[in-house]
């Protein structure tokens, strides 16, 4: 588009350049030329490109002149474009179908792509010689064109080369550079398509002669070129003669070929009236095929001998003088060309047209598609008429159509064929406004609903807006005048699925289960998300202190229980839908339904089975729970003489996270043998090392008053080492713990000395310390549990204080790695003659500690880590601060700690 206007601003400077034969030169490579234009002016030739197409438009243009390089164009480029244009086709395509490229083409097919396959004679003349001496080609220049031949059969000529480089497609590249080249890519790219491209642009200005010589079978063998400088011979063999036949009449020659057997169509006319054209021709010198039959088949054609050559199958058109309606269609197709160029009452268009449609519903809403060219009446007007694909439009002429919908111009698309036709075509429909198909807008759904008595049933539902009236209800299509077609979009499921159908409820599980796939394609029918949190178990204490098992379905929040209707797997929930209770959320067979556990079985069931049956447990009797954390508090104590005795009454309840219970209580139980309690506090074993000191009291003779154990003062000291017992903050808690005070200062032989520590104790924890002096003079050891805060740390450096008077003992502390260096300050500040080593850090040594210090200070980290190397020390006093750490029996730190060797 750009070109046109461009080339129209210098077409009259570059008619001129023309009109002055200043074109000097042109090289081309299929559509790409290189002309040579001399600017007289400017003193100096400017070579500017182009690329044109077959119709003459200009793809590319580009000139180096000042003016080309400014305004992207220039005289140079429109005297180019005129030149290469100036005959009724561009230069490439009259070459492609010239007598010259056929000549060469020939030979170079015999003779090989090579340039030194052509030998050179003294005189300067280049040929071939076959192999059985025949000279296949032979050429010979004088003057100027001896240097332009030279040229031609130079190795290297990159010009050339590089425009039939730029010419050609990635594809046959590849082919070249792979060696894989069909003959006639090597023709292109070969000397030889230059030679024949010169002898093209040589005859287009200048005188030449054609020749044929050397007869053979009825036939001329040699065919001789003659040029003002040119003097050229090509050997034609018999069998490649046909290839230059259509080319002869590009060329002035003896030879001709005569396409129209030598008639002549003169005219064709259109008669719109009786829709057929008329023939008119002449009469030609040579016209019955009797004359005919005296030449020789060449290929399609006979050679008459002298005159050229006569098509074997004669055009139609000769034959015919009129052509039909019925025949419009094939005699224009297939010599259109003709037509274009002899018809003088019509115009014939040979630019395919693409054919319109418009559509409209009849009374008996039947769908009518009409086609038209241009505007919707082109085939009212009364001679305007379809014959196949042209179309004749009244006063515009005969138009080729492509892309035909229909073979005929108005379609008739009946009610019960419509749907079929919509579902098969709505792609197309798409152009047509206002018969566009639409998705999702009315759909016709299966529903179905629960019946009171819970039977279900199917039916058929079609969600169609009332604001609409004025529409057509097709089997599958809705159309809405002025919008288009709405897809109904009624789920096809498989029988046994339809509206009706009615399923009883006794059979709904297996209805479901045997159609599942199907009943997925109705929106609701199955709940998307488990309403189920968890199906499982509820495990109670009955009345009787059995074990009761019970089924239990929970839901999610947001659900109610109490809605769902269970239909054997399934539930169902109004409004959801259904849901399968599947496998993985099904129980284990034996639980589901009640179960009693007898009590013979209970023992097995509370400590294997309750185990196993932990994932499906939704509510737990508490008591049937084991306790996380389980501490023992004294809530009184009270002491009694019995006898010469002392005795203690203490009131002591194990409590737990979930409740307390009365060691009394344990106790009866252990002495009916029994191996575990359901109580309060939860479900506690007896084998549990923790209760030793229960089951290590002597059994009470009478049954035993109130809530009260009955303890000697050892069974205290033992209940104290084995419990991390806690005084109740009961009213009871001081009369307790002076009781308890009183308990705690037992005498020792041994006066306690803790002299060494700097600092002062507060009473209760002299208290503390007289207790830990009688633990270690009777070597027992034990754990300070005192509340926090009240100043374990203390009492234990003064044990160590007292321990340290006594002899230069060792001793370990071990504490978390927290705490390690608030240690080494408090030990250094209360006990400044103590020497402390810090067994922590990467540089830790050993020997450093047992050569020079009285107290190894470290973590439980390297306790469990280094326990083989400590195993060897021996210590007089081990403190573990924390020692819940280690309480649990399992841990790594336990084990490592009871390899710790203290007295
Ligand atoms: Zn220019």
């Amino acid at each position: 588009m750009e070109f046109i206007k461009l080339l129209q601003k210098f077409e009259k400077d570059g008619k001129k350049l023309l009109n002055a034969n200043q074109i000097k030169d042109i090289i081309f490579s299929d559509n790409i030329y290189e002309t040579q234009v001399r600017d007289s002016k400017l003193k100096t030739s400017f070579w500017p490109f182009l690329q044109i197409d077959k119709d003459k438009n200009i793809l590319d243009a580009f000139c180096s002149c000042k003016t080309g390089e400014k305004q992207g164009f220039c005289e140079h480029l429109a005297a180019a474009f005129f030149y290469i244009t100036k005959k009724n086709e561009p230069i490439h395509v009259r070459f492609k179908k010239s007598f010259f490229n056929a000549l060469f083409k020939i030979v170079s097919f015999y003779i090989g792509f090579e340039k030194k396959n052509l030998k050179k004679k003294k005189n300067g003349s280049y040929f071939y010689l076959s192999s059985s001496k025949k000279e296949f080609f032979y050429i010979e220049t004088k003057g100027k064109e001896i240097e332009r031949l030279e040229e031609y059969l130079k190795e290297k000529k990159e010009d050339k080369d590089a425009l039939k480089y730029s010419a050609i497609s990635l594809d046959d590249m590849n082919l070249i550079k792979e060696g894989r080249a069909s003959d006639a890519l090597k023709y292109e790219m070969s000397f030889f398509s230059d030679l024949a491209k010169w002898f093209f642009l040589l005859a287009e200005d200048n005188k030449y002669k054609i020749e044929f010589k050397e007869q053979q079978d009825g036939l001329y063998s040699q065919v001789i070129v003659i040029f003002a400088d040119i003097f050229a011979k090509f050997y034609i063999p018999f069998s490649s003669f046909e290839e230059i036949v259509p080319t002869l009449n590009t060329v002035e020659a003896k030879l001709k070929l005569y396409e129209f057997q030598g008639k002549k169509i003169e005219k064709i006319l259109y008669d719109r009236a009786k829709k057929s054209f008329s023939i008119e021709k002449t009469k030609g010198f040579f016209e019955e095929e009797k004359e005919q039959k005296k030449g020789i088949k060449v290929g399609e054609y006979i050679y008459v001998e002298d005159i050229g050559f006569y098509p074997q199958k004669p055009n139609e058109l000769l034959k015919t003088d009129v052509v039909k309606s019925d025949k419009i269609s094939y005699f224009l197709s297939k010599y259109k060309t003709i037509f274009e160029e002899k018809i003088e009452n019509e115009k014939i268009h040979l630019k395919p047209y693409f054919p319109k449609y418009f559509m409209y519903f009849d009374e008996d809403q039947n769908l009518h598609i009409k086609m038209y060219v241009f505007e919707k009446m082109d085939f009212e007007k009364p001679f305007s008429c379809f014959f196949g694909s042209w179309a004749y439009i009244q006063d515009k002429g005969f138009y080729l159509l492509e892309d035909l919908f229909f073979e005929e111009i108005e379609e008739i698309i009946t009610k019960e064929n419509l749907s079929e036709f919509i579902t098969e075509n709505r792609i197309w429909l798409h152009n047509f406004e206002g018969f566009q198909t639409h998705f999702g807008a009315f759909q016709s759904h299966l529903v179905y609903t629960l019946t009171k008595d819970l039977n279900l049933v199917f039916s058929s539902k079609l969600e169609f807006p009332g604001e609409f009236e004025n529409f057509i209800d097709f089997e599958e299509w809705i159309y809405i005048k002025g919008i288009g077609f709405f897809s109904k979009v009624e789920k096809r499921l498989n029988l046994p699925i339809r509206p009706g159908l009615s399923i009883k409820k006794e059979k709904i599980a297996k209805f479901i289960k045997s159609n599942r796939e199907e009943l997925e394609q109705i929106d609701n029918f199955f709940i998307e998300n488990s309403p189920i949190e968890k199906i499982g178990l509820r495990i109670v204490l009955n009345e009787d202190y059995k074990i009761v098992i019970t089924p239990e379905i929970k839901v999610k929040e947001g659900f109610d229980i109490k809605n769902f209707q269970f239909f054997e797997n399934f539930m169902y929930l109004k409004d959801r839908g259904f849901f399968e209770i599947t496998k993985s959320l099904k129980l284990p067979e034996m639980y589901e339904k009640e179960k009693i556990v007898t009590k013979s079985n209970e023992a097995f069931f509370i400590t294997f089975e309750l185990q196993r049956l932990k994932p499906y447990i939704i509510f737990l009797d508490k008591r049937l729970e084991k306790p996380k954390s389980l501490s023992l508090k004294l809530a009184k104590i009270v002491k009694r003489k019995r006898k010469s005795k002392t005795i203690y009454q203490v009131n002591l309840e194990y409590q737990s996270e979930i409740g307390k219970v009365n060691a009394l209580d344990m106790q009866k139980a252990i002495i009916e043998n029994k191996k575990y309690i359901f109580s309060k506090a939860g479900l506690m074993f007896f084998k549990q090392a923790r209760f030793n000191w229960l089951k290590n009291l002597k059994k009470p003779k009478k049954s035993q008053k109130d809530q009260f154990l009955e303890l000697t003062s050892i069974d205290i000291i033992r209940l104290f080492m084995l419990e991390d017992v806690k005084v109740a903050k009961t009213k009871d808690a001081e009369q307790t713990k002076k009781l308890l005070n009183e308990l705690q200062t037992f005498e020792t032989d041994k006066f306690c000395d803790i002299s060494l520590l700097k600092a002062s104790l507060w009473p209760y924890q002299e208290i503390g310390i007289k207790w830990l002096w009688f633990l270690y003079v009777n070597n027992l050891s034990g754990l300070l549990c005192d509340d926090m805060g009240l100043g374990k740390t203390h009492q234990s450096m003064a044990l160590i204080a007292a321990i340290h008077k006594e002899k230069n003992f060792k001793f370990l502390v071990v504490c978390p790695t927290s705490v390690i260096y608030h240690w080494e300050e408090l030990l250094k500040k209360f006990l400044p003659s103590i020497r402390v080593y810090v067994y922590h850090g990467v540089y830790r040594k050993l020997d450093k500690f047992t050569k020079d210090c009285d107290l190894l200070l470290t973590s439980y980290g390297i306790i469990r880590s280094e326990k083989d190397k400590l195993k060897k020390l021996k210590f007089e006093l081990a403190i573990f601060d924390e020692i819940q750490i280690a309480k649990n029996i399992n841990s790594l730190t336990h084990r490592a700690l009871s390899n710790i060797n203290a007295t």
